[in-house]
């Protein structure tokens, strides 16, 4: 530093101490510095953090996460569907974590990128050399007029797979229905894992075929989206479906309010909100439109308008911090926000760290990938693999838009103990490489 610079800087803080001789702020806060800070512990935290603190050994990696309990959330489709208990999808975040990581147990609160500084819910004031932004998706349930008091109605008939509270509340429901309208939604924005929404739909279906309820009750598919999927390939297998099975789609309508005493939800047409009609339910399956958590909006540096961290989406790298990466579901990556997705980022994320703590350009590109599998019965699922592009990326040497037996046992048996064993633990980066090796038995597909 010049001799300007350093009589700048004593000047400075010489000021500071005459200004607020009881300061309060940076100066009295506990103090931690460390090379890489993960913020957010959930699926692409816990993953990346793995990597860096097994490769940099005790006392370099800081994770940051409230949470008392990690949540394998794909999982939440099946407890909805009674398929799966609610404790099967979760461990103690301090079983998941990385030993080598030193885990503080609070919020960020506050984020100061060009300080490289993170504050805690508690004040403390964490310096790092790399930022990493793990902080996911929040749910917005309040933002839907009633829906918050439906849902605390016990032995309501409203449920909702998205959150650890709600999701028990789904298979409930589900089991008390024997007439009238079954309702799903898919809000507006954003969300985590968008097929989820309509894999609720089709087990439900199936379970009251099964149980012998069908014919009394109309399965009704609301979505504010003006497909049923994204990607052609998909979209198409979905459409045969859902006609074969009479359930019915409404698109570009999106849940507004919920009148919980009358058992009334109320929709409006995306492109004219004013444009709206009640329906009766006997069940309402309710998705909540999400965002990326408050204490990350605030910050206007790190994020674009809709609050996601602003990253180049081949890199994973922030814009403007090149000390700053995100991953996962609060990135802007314009990827489906799926745990697969993370998976794929994660090895990106990972390299280009290295490279900028060494000083090096950073090479390879996350393409995108993004997996869903959509389950559409209690034994059947199509696996749904595609790029940033909407084009399929598929691994298996099969028909992946056909539904089958096989993607279900993998999504209920396999993928579970692979997210918990290889992916927490950094050892799994999605499914590219078994993509490679089974392209040479797909001719003919
Ligand atoms: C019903 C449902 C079904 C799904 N199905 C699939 C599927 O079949 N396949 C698939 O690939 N994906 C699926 N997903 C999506 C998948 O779970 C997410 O995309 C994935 O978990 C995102 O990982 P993440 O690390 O970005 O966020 P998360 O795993 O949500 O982790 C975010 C973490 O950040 C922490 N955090 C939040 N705010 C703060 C803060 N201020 N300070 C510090 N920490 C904070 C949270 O406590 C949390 O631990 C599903 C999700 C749901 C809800």
């Amino acid at each position: 530093m010049s001799s300007v610079g350093q009589v700048l800087k004593v000047s400075q803080s010489a000021l500071k101490l005459s200004v607020r001789p009881l300061s309060t702020s940076f100066t009295n806060r506990q103090k931690e510095h460390c090379k890489i800070l993960v913020v957010g512990g959930g699926t692409g935290g816990c993953s990346v953090a793995a990597k860096l603190s097994s490769k940099f050994g005790k006392g370099n990696v800081i994770v940051l996460d409230p949470a008392e309990r990690h949540y394998y959330q794909p999982m939440f489709t099946l407890v909805g569907g009674g398929i799966k208990s609610l404790g099967s999808s979760y461990k103690s975040m301090k079983s998941v974590l990385p030993k080598n990581a030193k885990w503080i147990q609070e919020k960020a609160k506050e984020f100061h990128p060009d300080k490289n500084t993170v504050i805690t819910s508690s004040g403390q004031e964490i310096n790092y050399d790399i930022l990493l932004v793990a902080m996911g998706l929040h749910l917005n349930y309040e933002k839907i007029p009633g829906l918050v008091e439906a849902l605390s109605i016990p032995n309501g008939n409203v449920g909702s797979n998205y959150s650890p509270d709600h999701v028990d509340k789904t298979y409930s429901a589900l089991k008390r229905v024997d007439k009238g309208n079954a309702i799903f939604t898919m809000p507006t924005g954003s969300i985590k894992c968008p097929g989820a929404p309509q894999k609720a739909v089709y087990i439900s279906e199936d379970y009251l075929r099964r149980t012998n309820k069908r014919k009394n009750v109309n399965v009704i598919y609301n979505t504010s989206i003006a497909n049923i999927f994204g990607v052609k390939k998909y979209a198409d297998a979905l459409w045969k479906l859902v006609e074969k099975r009479d359930i019915k789609v409404n698109l570009k309508t999106n849940l507004v309010e919920v009148k919980p005493h009358k058992n009334i939800a109320v929709f409006a047409n995306v492109e004219n909100p004013n444009d709206k009609f009640e329906i009766e339910y006997s069940m309402l399956h309710a998705v909540p439109p999400m965002s990326p958590p408050g204490e990350l909006k605030q910050c206007k540096e790190l994020v674009n308008e809709l609050g996601f961290v602003e990253v180049n989406k081949d890199t994973m790298q922030h814009l403007k911090y090149s000390n700053v990466f995100a991953i996962g579901d609060c990135s802007s990556s314009p990827n489906s926000k799926t745990a697969a997705a993370a998976a794929a980022q994660s090895p990106i994320v990972y390299d280009h760290i290295l490279a900028t703590l060494n000083g090096k350009p950073l090479k390879g590109v996350y393409d995108g990938y993004a997996s869903c599998p959509l389950v559409t019965g209690y034994h059947k699922c199509i696996l749904a693999e595609f790029d940033y592009n909407l084009q399929p990326l598929e691994t298996f040497p099969v028909s992946q838009d056909k539904e089958r037996y096989s993607m279900f046992i993998m999504k209920k048996d396999f993928m579970p103990p692979l997210y918990w064993h290889l992916m927490l633990n950094g050892y799994w980066n999605g499914p590219g490489m078994m993509r490679k090796a089974m392209s040479i038995f797909k001719f003919g597909k």
